[in-house]
């Protein structure tokens, strides 16, 4: 039967991300494509006698339907989180749980987006994002992104140009870029956006992931009118798929919950029960401070490696935390057409066009660098510079 796809579907663009999967299923293969955390710091023990708890003290609650905002005990905990990292006051009733924050944003997208309404992304962005919102056919307008955060220039132009719905950011060692905003940046597009009706979210999976430098704070310092993502994935573990979305606005808590509630009624009961004991019965900030030093360690082995295997040809940004770092070699190299090469010498990345809502530059790369160990890494960058070598030959 030949099906009649909606034009909705068919709006999303085709993405890298299958061939990515393709690459990671081949154990030959040293991945630094995927944006997979490190599995050996799964805290597997912890987690099954949190599991056992939620079993046992509460399997009833722990099993039933729930509600579509979340087990309070849980946004306790979030809600708390954020007054002692951050001061700021988030009451429980202001956190909406979610499937990981990927459905954040297409529930956002959902209650927000028009069909040619105006979306501005940074240039480059998470590549899931372009395509949760995609969905909702929006017109994407991408604002460069310099060291120190968002091009604020960019940004008032293209606030001037156009009326924009919101505005989507990862201010915390974004994906793909690594990079960080300043406080000032940050300060910056706050005021820019301010009185214009632009809608500003946070996407933070990352932030607490730092492994130098000091922690900036959230746009929620400077101003209500933001939404913030969070997210379980990068923390504890993605597989649970538990995130949340923060916003002091009562209107758009309302719609937000009416969209979740069509999606799915509810995020899993158990494992909420589950995070909430794993929460209360470990030092969920230690493992956390774990996961950063580990990180320290494998970005090191990347840098380190792609001075000494390929050198001054290849510019990197210097994450202070977080998963990525981002690669631009010479103008006359394009990353897509190096990708097969490398993949026959044994190593895989993200050819850096994948990430831009619409043209981008080619001769960039995303390389993960938490999934393999220092030495892979090391090898890995080998055979990357083995790839290079032949694309010239
Ligand atoms: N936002 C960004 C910027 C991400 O990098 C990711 C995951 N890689 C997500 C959202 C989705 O994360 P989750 O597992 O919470 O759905």
């Amino acid at each position: 039967m030949t099906l009649e796809f909606s034009d909705r579907i068919r709006h999303v663009p085709p993405s890298f991300l299958r061939e990515i999967f393709q690459v990671l299923a081949d154990e030959r293969i040293i991945s630094f494509a995927g944006g997979l955390p490190n599995p050996d710091l799964f805290p597997t023990e912890a987690f099954a006698r949190a599991a056992h708890a939620a079993l046992t003290e509460d399997a009833r609650g722990a099993l039933q339907y729930g509600s579509t905002d979340g087990i309070p005990e849980l946004r306790a905990v979030i809600a708390d989180s954020y007054k002692q990292k951050d001061g700021i006051d988030v009451d429980p009733e202001h956190i909406l749980i979610t499937n990981g924050s990927q459905q954040g944003l297409d529930l956002l997208g959902k209650v927000l987006i028009n069909a040619g309404d105006t979306v501005a992304v940074e240039s480059p962005t998470y590549l899931a994002a372009i395509q949760a919102l995609s969905l909702y056919r929006p017109t994407f307008a991408g604002v460069p992104l310099r060291e120190d955060g968002l091009d604020t220039e960019a940004l008032r132009t293209t606030l001037e140009r156009n009326k924009v719905t919101l505005l989507y950011t990862i201010p915390n060692f974004q994906n793909p870029t690594g990079l960080t905003y300043s406080n000032d940046v940050r300060e910056r597009v706050v005021h820019i956006l301010d009185g214009t009706g632009t809608l500003l979210v946070e996407d933070d999976p990352y932030g607490e992931i730092r492994f130098a430098g000091v922690r900036r704070k959230p746009f929620a310092t400077y101003t209500d009118d933001v939404v913030l993502l969070g997210s379980f994935s990068k923390i504890v573990a993605p597989g649970l798929r538990l995130g949340w979305i923060v916003t002091r606005n009562q209107a758009l808590y309302e719609q937000l919950h009416v969209a979740k509630q069509a999606a799915d009624l509810h995020t899993s009961t158990l494992v909420q029960h589950i995070i909430y004991r794993y929460y209360r019965d470990n030092d969920a900030q230690a493992h956390i401070e774990v996961i950063a030093r580990h990180y320290k360690t494998q970005k090191e082995a990347m840098t380190e490696a792609l001075d000494k295997h390929i050198g001054a040809t290849l510019t990197y940004t210097d994450p202070e935390g977080g998963m990525f770092l981002w690669a631009t070699l010479p103008d006359n190299i394009d990353t897509a057409r190096l990708f097969p090469l490398a993949v026959e010498e044994g190593v895989a990345f993200v050819p850096g066009e994948s990430f831009y809502s619409g043209a981008g530059p080619k001769n960039t790369m995303r390389l993960n660098y938490t999934n393999a160990t220092p030495e892979k890494i090391d090898e890995g960058v080998r055979r990357l510079a083995r790839a290079l070598a032949r694309y010239h030959s």
